[in-house]
């Protein structure tokens, strides 16, 4: 979607879910990699995440932003997003495809159309939620809480491969 149409679809999601957190994420994807919302439904069905009754999507994040910095809607902000494990109820899911650079190792790999795409769109969010703080994955490491749990699906300590938190600490 456009930004125009993105702004259309958020005027009419409504939840009566309380947000508290923004979560930002990468797909962990080399630079090439053809991934999409679509390509992620097939992902998270493997994984057995269930396809959600409104949206029609299995993906578990709530919008996914392209290396042109085209934003896809996936799962409504009324459905429960499956991101960060128990996280999930508070909270809205943004990831951005990229993550590993052409060897396969944590990268910032984000476009200058993507970073600008992530800026506008958080920036909405923030207005929607403006009781919610932006984090990225890693914000939530099992390092850092100390539950000893790694998701072996994703790079749980690098995701999503800069610093969200510092980065997006003035929207
Ligand atoms: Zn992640």
């Amino acid at each position: 979607m456009n930004q125009i149409e993105i702004l259309k679809y958020l005027e009419e999601q409504k939840t009566t879910r309380t947000i508290t957190d923004l979560i930002v994420h990468c797909t962990a994807t080399k630079p090439g990699a053809k991934v999409n919302v679509d390509v992620i439904d097939g992902w998270h069905k493997e994984r057995g995440f269930k396809k959600q009754p409104q949206s029609g999507r299995i993906c578990g994040y709530h919008f996914v932003v392209l290396p042109d910095g085209t934003i896809e809607t996936g799962r409504y902000l009324s459905e429960i997003g499956a991101h960060v494990s128990g996280q999930n109820s508070r909270s809205i899911g943004i990831c951005y495809v990229g993550g590993l650079d052409a060897n396969g190792k944590a990268a910032d790999t984000r476009t200058p159309e993507q970073k600008e795409a992530l800026i506008w769109l958080l920036s909405r969010l923030v207005v929607m939620f403006p009781d919610a703080t932006i984090k990225g994955h890693r914000d939530y490491s099992p390092d850092l809480n100390g539950d000893g749990i790694i998701e072996p699906w994703e790079f749980v300590k690098e995701c999503p491969c800069f610093n969200a938190a510092i980065e997006y600490s003035n929207i």
